[in-house]
């Protein structure tokens, strides 16, 4: 075939796709239209699944098989309204792909609901029967912006008047200092932890105009990774770590090292004009039943306590932060040091002496290659045998989706749009072909 011919098949190839993708949108919106789960279930095939993440079920929501779903999406559909279901101009287009082993058109969509604007993917492939009826094997529905409340972003940013030549006035700092002081009122989110989890929800609310505190208990924001040890770098590669609204510069390096993440959290927080307090711990709080708000007591930087009373608490203080050291017999009898990874910092110091290591995960190999760096003798001690994988090709089909480019919005759908019962069986099909990658290595 030459390239004129391969042109051409690839060009057919994408107008079926996007024929058999709004086809099957349309017969979808009728068929929800109706509310007839027969109509609905029709269109899907046996061993379908449905992942709904706020925009049907205000939950994250997975469905298995066509008839579950069909009743279910009936059953929302009488609240949610979904309507205006059309393939989404600009993003991936309608295109046929190989997944889970399933020869498949997938397709990103937009619609809308009662409550808002959404988008979702399908991905389709032939009726069993034979008929050429393309049904869906996989529908995802996600809640993207709410009716009244959408983003403060893009056309829709802030003209900045406010502030703006204020003569006589507050100026920008003037306004951001004060919003983050709450001398006057009360935020509506307190959020605690400032990492990736708790600065990214606060730029999200911060855009849709809801009043947010973030409290970190460590003297700078970012400090959660600085003190981490001293080689680290990320171990995944830097698309799956993106924030909001302002992505990590394409100059940066696949794998960030921890205090360059530290510092951009940082940064960060200041461009997306998030009001928050270092140094100042949640220390508990109680829910106020008549007022409809949480007490919440803070422990502030210069040891004062200071109480504060938002509608809702959001737990962003992260779950890997935790040190836990088994309580191994015989350990209490030990002479030498024992250290836990979180207290590690580097080999430096320890050049010459034995270290053992107990596990075997990500930390436990880097602390490893360091002290063994260092010229301590070291040894990994684990419980099961070795899984072994290269980095490049294997470690990186996990990430395969960001790697193949396009917006990362597109991406994200993509992964997101999977359920339990298929994120079980796309690690089972990785790990498949993970062993005929590493034959010769293994
Ligand atoms: C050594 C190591 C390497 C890792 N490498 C990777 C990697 O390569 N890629 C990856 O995706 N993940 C990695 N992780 C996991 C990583 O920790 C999480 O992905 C990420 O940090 C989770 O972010 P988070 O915001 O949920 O929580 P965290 O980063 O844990 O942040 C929680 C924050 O809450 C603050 N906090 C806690 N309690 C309170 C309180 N009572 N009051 C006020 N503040 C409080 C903490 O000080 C902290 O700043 C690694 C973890 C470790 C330990």
């Amino acid at each position: 075939m030459d390239d004129f011919d391969q042109s051409l098949q690839e060009f057919q190839l994408a107008a079926q796709a996007r024929r058999s993708a709004a086809g099957w949108l349309d017969a979808f919106e009728a068929a929800l239209a109706s509310r007839d789960p027969t109509r609905i279930g029709a269109l899907f095939h046996a061993d379908s699944h449905w992942r709904d993440i706020l925009a049907f079920t205000w939950h994250l929501t997975s469905v298995a098989g066509r008839d579950s779903i069909a009743v279910r999406l009936a059953a929302e559909q009488a609240r949610t309204a979904a309507q205006g279901f059309h393939l989404l101009e600009g993003r991936k287009p309608p295109r046929q792909v190989k997944r889970l082993g399933v020869d498949s058109i997938e397709a990103i969509f937009e619609f809308t609901t009662a409550d808002g604007r959404g988008a979702g993917l399908i991905r389709l492939s032939p009726a069993p029967d034979g008929d050429g009826a393309m049904k869906a094997w996989l529908i995802s529905t996600t809640l993207e912006a709410l009716h009244g409340h959408e983003e403060r972003i893009g056309a829709n940013r802030p003209t900045g008047a406010a502030y703006s030549r204020n003569f006589g006035g507050d100026n920008w700092a003037d306004m951001r200092r004060k919003a983050a002081a709450y001398a006057d009122r009360e935020p509506a989110v307190l959020v605690i932890g400032a990492a990736q989890a708790g600065l990214s929800i606060a730029a999200r609310l911060n855009q849709l105009g809801v009043d947010t505190l973030v409290v970190e208990q460590l003297p700078r924001i970012g400090d959660s990774w600085r003190k981490r040890y001293h080689s680290l770098a990320l171990h995944n590669s830097i698309h799956l770590n993106h924030l909001p609204y302002m992505e990590f510069p394409p100059t940066w390096p696949k794998y960030i090292p921890k205090d360059m993440l530290g510092n951009w959290f940082e940064f960060y927080a200041d461009a997306m004009g998030i009001n928050c307090w270092t140094g100042t711990e949640f220390v508990g709080g109680t829910w106020d039943d008549t007022a409809k708000c949480w007490t919440a007591r803070l422990k502030c930087a210069d040891g004062s306590e200071r109480v504060v009373r938002p509608r809702h608490l959001v737990f962003a203080n992260g779950v890997s932060s935790y040190p836990m050291v088994p309580d191994l017999p015989g350990l209490e009898d030990f002479k030498g040091q024992i250290l836990h990874s979180e207290g590690f910092d580097s080999g430096a110091g320890w050049e010459g002496k034995n270290a053992l290591i107990l596990g075997t995960g990500s930390s436990a190999n880097d602390i490893a290659l360091d002290l063994h760096s260092h010229g301590v003798n070291t040894t990994l001690v684990q419980r099961g045998s070795t899984t072994v994988v290269s980095i490049d090709p294997s470690a990186r089909l996990n990430e395969a989706i960001w790697d193949e480019g396009g917006p990362l919005e597109d991406c994200d759908l993509i992964v997101s749009s999977a359920t339990p019962p298929l994120i079980i069986k796309a690690y089972q099909s990785v790990t498949k072909r993970m062993l005929e990658l590493d034959r010769e290595m293994i």
